[in-house]
């Protein structure tokens, strides 16, 4: 069967966070059980630069407020359909926001295009059809609006929140910019607030909704973690559900990973240590193989925790611990992350940045990494530090509650821990969880079998590309 996905950001074209990875992997972990995905996404100069010779091309005259044209084309072993619309997206730097940080003005009408060209494409304006539509996120959300009040019969839609938290939410005025009928402005529609929510309009026009891993699908049924939406999610019932990412495994292997100062694996975790070796250096740290190593990547934002990492140092620093933090985000983290480092010169390191290499050279030479997020849908950064052999720390919330096996003495001794969890997400927990995870590194012998454990659990993106497949087959039978 074929199947449309329709997303903002794709790896390696185009990538802010966990979703241009998932959106990457998909392809490829689908076409096994069957299904071939095709991948919609805006003509950004990053796409555009990267595409072959379109096999196809429609134009798109007078689209959203100038000229546009639907390519088809592949790129980087993806099968692709491009919103080539210079008016929308041909903007240099990240997808969203405009030089100075702020989200640019008209982002609503942005991806209400990308959503509405998503829909002509599933229908087959550039030839055969598609049997399903997989949309992501608030920037896909109208897609399914678009289908319901287009010609009929419509295509069947699954709607995948990676983060509840963005909800695209927009004054009304961009109602009448989205060419769609005047009775679509509803709360069972579009309305949200009084202006127009693509996240709530995701939701409501989807015939199945999932997120990133089964704790998160419970946590945002609940007041507490709904952010404004358990309701409506609590309404659809037995339409929604958790399926938890993976990660490819053949693009995150340290045994073939070029970012790395030396490969390693499972079977022979020796060389792992000349990846600390190099981390240390590079951070400026002492260069110390005995010291316990912790690393954090990640958007330095609240939800991440940051600010109880910073809060946590006593702890760490107590416990002889090293410290390595790389992310951009919120700017008086980044200050007082690089304030931490320059207090601490020698035991903590700060990189403000986006850097891909020097990421997998964290997950391959740190000894555990950090991820004490607030909430979180499903996270990367843990998988790719089981991968990488960096036991994680991780808060006991969403898809990292689901990921991690805390090595408590059962877990322990069973053989089964992959790494540490704590809860509630408060900084006593943190440091308490750090001097634990501190002590398990003091132990050689259940190190190496932690660390073992670790590297061989299973993040790959199998069983939930199954299950992937039989949504999507479900929805097309119906
Ligand atoms: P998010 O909520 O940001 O999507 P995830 O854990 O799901 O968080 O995914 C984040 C992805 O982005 C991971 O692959 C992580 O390694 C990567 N990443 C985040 N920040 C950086 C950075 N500053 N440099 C390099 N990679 C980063």
């Amino acid at each position: 069967m074929r199947v449309l996905q329709v997303a903002s950001e794709c790896f390696p074209l185009v990538k802010t966070g966990g979703l241009a990875d998932v959106v990457g992997a998909l392809p490829a972990a689908l076409a096994p059980e069957g299904v071939a995905v095709t991948t919609m996404l805006p003509g950004y100069p990053a796409v555009m630069q990267a595409l072959g010779e379109a096999t196809a091309v429609h134009p798109l005259p007078g689209f959203f407020g100038g000229q546009a044209r639907l390519l088809r084309c592949h790129a980087a072993q993806l099968d692709l359909v491009v919103l080539d619309a210079p008016h929308l997206y041909a903007r240099p730097g990240n997808p969203y926001l405009a030089p100075g940080g702020r989200e640019w003005e008209d982002n609503g009408t942005r991806f209400a295009a990308l959503a509405a060209a998503g829909a002509m494409v599933a229908r087959g304006v550039m030839g055969q059809g598609f049997d399903a539509v997989h949309a992501h996120d608030w920037q896909a959300g109208l897609t399914g609006a678009y289908l319901r009040f287009g010609p009929q019969p419509g295509v069947p839609v699954v709607f995948t929140i990676h983060n509840l938290a963005f909800q695209g939410q927009f004054p009304s005025w961009l109602f009448p910019l989205l060419g769609l009928p005047t009775d679509a402005f509803a709360m069972a529609g579009l309305e949200y607030h009084g202006g127009v929510g693509l996240l709530k309009a995701g939701l409501w026009f989807a015939d199945r909704i999932t997120t990133v891993s089964p704790s998160y699908a419970t946590e945002i049924r609940t007041a507490e973690g709904g952010m404004g939406l358990d309701g409506l999610l609590r309404g659809r019932g037995g339409d929604v559900s958790g399926i938890l990412n993976g990660i490819d495994t053949e693009e995150w292997d340290p045994a073939t990973d070029a970012h790395l100062a030396a490969r390693f694996s499972a079977d022979d975790v020796g060389p792992r240590g000349q990846n600390k070796a190099a981390l240390q250096r590079r951070f400026g740290l002492e260069e110390r193989a005995d010291a316990p190593l912790f690393g954090f990547v990640g958007r330095l934002a609240w939800q991440k925790g940051v600010d109880l990492i910073l809060e946590s140092l006593p702890w760490l620093l107590g416990s002889g611990a090293q410290l390595v933090v790389l992310g951009t985000g919120d700017a008086a983290l980044e200050e007082r992350c690089q304030g931490a480092a320059a207090a601490n010169a020698g035991r903590i390191g700060t990189v403000i940045g986006f850097d891909e290499g020097l990421a997998r050279l964290i997950y391959g030479g740190a000894d555990s990494v950090l991820v004490p997020s607030r909430f979180e849908p499903c996270g990367l950064a843990q998988l790719c530090a089981l991968r990488y052999g960096a036991p994680p720390l991780v808060a006991r919330v969403g898809g990292l509650a689901d990921t991690v096996i805390d090595a408590n003495e059962a877990a322990v001794a069973s053989g089964s821990g992959t790494g540490v969890q704590f809860a509630p997400v408060q900084v006593e927990m943190l440091g308490a969880a750090i001097q634990r995870m501190v002590a398990l590194y003091r132990q050689p012998a259940l190190w190496a079998r932690l660390q073992g454990n670790a590297m061989r659990a299973d993040v790959s993106w199998q069983r939930s590309a199954g299950r992937y497949a039989a949504l999507f087959r479900e929805l097309a039978r119906a």
